[in-house]
């Protein structure tokens, strides 16, 4: 029985893993995880999709409550940390507890960001991050009725897709001349328009929201051109910032996340960090990347749970996620500085192929539009730094696991 304690601030899904995997590395000292929700730890993809079209099984947990007991994990639930004093190894609770680490990891995640606007904190507008958010917005959309989503990032598209699964009349305001232009290039872009308006989303690009009106509730939105748009709901899917500001204030490195090496390791070697917080150097890439992403918040978790255990891990993977929106699944691969060029297998247009950035011979990145099974191809080739030829790449007859040997 060790008589170390390792305290993890955030329960989310990165707080959740990462205890998992103290407990299964054979850890026998104390744990405390600090959540700020009032709930126990869960994964939040269902929350645009299917917790929204209303057609999976409903909302559930990581894991139960006798899960944490079992594992004699301490559980403080709807609770925030809100100092770390690093020369005496403590972290302090809004309630005024003070708990001791011999470690601690920080799985604050991100905090969705908002906008400054007239009529903003009318009842009626909402973001998405949390269950109780996704709550909220189902009830508008079991409603039917009109909503605006601002934001056509995947997020704000997920939200609009499953809002109109639900019958509700959706308008998307997009500033940028495409969608989801921050990660992918215009041909997956206009793909996705395409796929919006063909399904009855009246989307607008290159127009950003000027102002929301109503008594207490929305009842108008104001784009940027002028437009005055009727809703009953606004959805604002403008995408998080990540919870810095404990690590800040303990005087950590943070630099668009708080920065860790390729063991987890944040500028205190007492202290690790994962998930969509973490800025992590990724030696695959040979740079350092914050990543928003289900599998990084799962196996970053892990690595750095491990390597507090007294393991010596690198992490080191092929980024990788996926959204889905009406019956498209679209998965990503890698993470290319920037996309052009790229090396077209199927038919993007036909939101049936896969888009290859490569920098020489080596595959950088890959899109992937309704191709789920190449998809895990496409991770294996790259993780095992395979260099097939632009024609056998661009070859639909070729099977991607041919190209593997
Ligand atoms: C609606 C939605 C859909 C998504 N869909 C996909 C998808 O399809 N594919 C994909 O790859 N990824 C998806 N993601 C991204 C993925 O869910 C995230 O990358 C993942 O949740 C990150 O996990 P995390 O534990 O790092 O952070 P979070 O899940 O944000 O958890 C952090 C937790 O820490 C708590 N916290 C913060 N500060 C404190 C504090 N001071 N004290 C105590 N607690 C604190 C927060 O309340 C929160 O509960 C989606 C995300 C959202 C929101």
């Amino acid at each position: 029985m060790s008589n170390e304690s390792f305290v993890v601030i955030g329960a989310g899904q990165a707080g959740g893993r990462a205890v998992e995997a103290m407990r299964a590395a054979g850890f026998s000292g104390h744990i405390t995880l600090v959540g700020a929700e009032p709930h126990l730890p869960y994964e939040r993809p269902p929350l645009s999709k299917e917790l929204l079209t209303g057609d999976s099984t409903p909302f559930q947990v990581m894991f139960d409550e006798s899960w944490f007991i079992e594992r004699d994990i301490d559980l403080r639930l709807s609770r925030r940390a809100t100092e770390i004093d690093r020369r005496l190894g403590q972290v302090r609770l809004d309630d005024d507890t003070v708990l001791s680490y011999d470690r601690l990891l920080l799985a604050t995640g991100g905090s969705v960001l908002t906008l400054d606007l007239p009529g903003i904190s009318l009842a009626g507008v909402h973001t998405l991050r949390t269950i109780d958010d996704s709550r909220a917005i189902a009830g508008c959309l079991e409603r039917g009725g009109r909503i605006t989503v601002v934001g056509g990032g995947f997020i704000g598209l997920e939200i609009a897709a499953s809002a109109r699964q639900r019958g509700c009349t959706v308008t998307v305001l997009e500033y940028a001349d495409h969608l989801m232009g921050r990660a992918l290039p215009v041909e997956i872009g206009t793909a996705f328009a395409n796929l919006h308006r063909e399904n009855g989303v009246d989307l607008r690009l290159g127009t950003g929201i000027a102002g929301i009106e109503g008594g207490n509730h929305v009842e108008r939105v104001v784009t940027s051109s002028g437009d005055v748009l009727d809703a009953d709901a606004v959805v604002i899917g403008v995408g998080i910032a990540p919870d810095t500001e404990l690590a800040i204030a303990a005087g950590l490195a943070v630099d668009n996340g708080i920065v860790v090496d390729a063991f987890c390791r944040t500028s205190d070697p007492a202290i690790y960090a994962a998930g969509d917080v973490t800025s992590h150097f990724n030696p695959r890439l040979e740079r350092h990347i914050r990543l928003e992403s289900w599998q990084n918040a799962q196996n970053q978790a892990i690595a750095a749970a491990r390597n507090m255990c007294g393991r010596d891990e690198i992490f080191s993977e092929v980024p990788w996620f996926w959204s889905d929106q009406f019956d498209v699944n679209l998965q990503v691969c890698g993470a290319p500085l920037a996309w052009g060029d790229m090396i077209e297998r199927g038919n993007i247009a036909a939101r049936d192929g896969i888009l290859f950035q490569r920098e020489g011979e080596t595959i950088t990145g890959a899109i992937g539009l309704n191709r789920s099974r190449d998809m895990r191809m496409v991770k294996r080739l790259m993780t095992m730094d395979k260099t097939p030829s632009a024609a056998d790449l661009a070859n639909d007859s070729i099977g991607l696991r041919d190209l593997l040997r």
